[in-house]
């Protein structure tokens, strides 16, 4: 039973297990959208929520397990990235505001010389945070055109705070804030890859939220739930703008975040002493990671760095979500993979006995029998078949 007060642990005692966890001499890893994204497509993985809230890296700690995922970007790509967001911000911001107004204006004067850029500077994530936020104070009370280039934003995850930084924020005349998205892949007659498009509308969709949290506090302010994405024209360096919807994404990751085990209730149920540190043996490593339950699927490849090495506890537990979320749900009371073969050979399946109804009267069991069947008779019927002959080819004249 725990013995913290009903609101939870006192902060400084959640931070120094948080730190304990992490390994004491190892710096945090800040979350960023792109894992909170990911981290809220798999909302019922305790692993993960308490990895990223305990600040682990984990691309070290997978390297350290022995499992090493290959994530981000390729340095060539990060540099053409970073170029084309200086060309785009560059003679302070005009391009930018410019491109802002031509996609979300409305009847608002354009940008002139009173648009501001404030300079956000400050110490540390918090002090930034701080600083974006009398930022955006100052301009919805101005009224003017403001650009500010790399905010830092915070979005309580989970029971702790994470500091995000969009590429930009414009403040419009009227007190909207509208997201920048600048993103490296082309746009091509206005049209970009979709997938690529997908995985920027859920990112911003992170700082959406984020900025809700701040623009709550202050009278007059709102936030657009459309965002502008800004990408290279026709593989030129030219930018090019449209405007993406974020309002599905919006709701999708705050339903997410919402459910999202809280660390502090993670942490408490762990045995003391347990460290993620990648530096310790990877036997002790395993074993920690194995005290956290995990909801491995294979989109888990795509989003975690951790992907690898859950995939292969899965298939050692004959867990159906390593096969795919549909078959896991399809298997219904079958919960291993065992299970659902030993149903579909006709033997006592557990599902039956779950249902209280005996053997060969569960559906599922039922439906892997027939399906076991006609597999057998497809098999035995090609076997019959003589095997194939080709066709003779007459020789060729030349
Ligand atoms: S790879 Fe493992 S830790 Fe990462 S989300 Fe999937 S199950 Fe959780």
């Amino acid at each position: 039973m725990s013995s913290y007060p009903p609101d939870g642990p006192p902060q400084t005692t959640l931070r120094q297990r948080l730190a304990d966890l992490r390994g004491p001499a190892v710096p945090p890893r800040p979350l960023d959208a792109r894992a909170l994204a990911a981290l809220a497509a798999n909302p019922g993985c305790g692993r993960r929520a308490l990895l990223d809230g305990a600040g682990v890296d984990k691309t070290a700690l997978a390297a350290a397990l022995g499992s090493p995922a290959a994530f981000g970007q390729s340095q060539f790509a990060i540099v053409r990235g970073n170029s084309f967001e200086a060309r785009v911000k560059g003679d302070g911001g005009v391009e930018l505001l410019r491109l802002t107004h031509a996609r979300l204006g409305g009847g608002a004067e354009p940008p002139g010389p009173d648009s501001r850029v404030p300079d956000l500077t400050a110490a540390g994530p918090e002090g930034r945070a701080a600083r974006t936020a009398l930022a955006l104070r100052e301009a919805t009370a101005a009224g003017t055109w403001t650009l500010l280039d790399h905010p830092m934003l915070a979005l309580e995850v989970a029971g702790t705070p994470a500091y995000l930084e969009p590429d930009a924020v414009v403040v419009h005349p009227d007190g909207r804030w509208t997201v920048v998205e600048i993103k490296s892949f082309p746009m091509i007659d206005g049209a970009a890859d979709a997938a690529k498009v997908g995985a920027a509308a859920r990112q911003a969709a992170v700082y959406v939220l984020a900025l809700e949290q701040t623009a709550g506090k202050l009278a007059g302010a709102e936030v657009g739930h459309q965002v502008l994405l800004v990408c290279p024209k026709d593989f030129s360096n030219l930018p090019a703008a449209a405007l993406v919807d974020v309002r599905r994404e919006r709701a999708v990751t705050r339903r997410q975040l919402e459910r999202l085990t809280r660390v502090e209730e993670l942490a408490e149920g762990l045995p003391q002493g347990l460290c993620f540190d990648p530096a310790r043996p990877a036997a002790e490593l395993t074993e920690a990671v194995s005290a956290v339950t995990a909801s491995y699927a294979p989109e888990c490849l795509a989003a975690c760095e951790l992907a690898f090495h859950c995939r292969e506890r899965a298939r050692e537990a004959g867990e159906p979500a390593a096969l795919g979320r549909s078959v896991r749900g399809e298997l219904g009371g079958l919960t291993t993979v065992e299970a659902a073969l030993a149903a579909a050979a006709g033997a006592r399946a557990d599902a039956g006995a779950h249902a209280g109804s005996g053997p060969g009267t569960d559906p599922t069991a039922a439906a892997l029998r027939e399906a076991a069947r006609l597999r057998a008779e497809a098999l035995a019927s090609a076997a019959a078949r003589p095997p194939y002959q080709a066709p003779e080819t007459p020789e060729c004249p030349c």
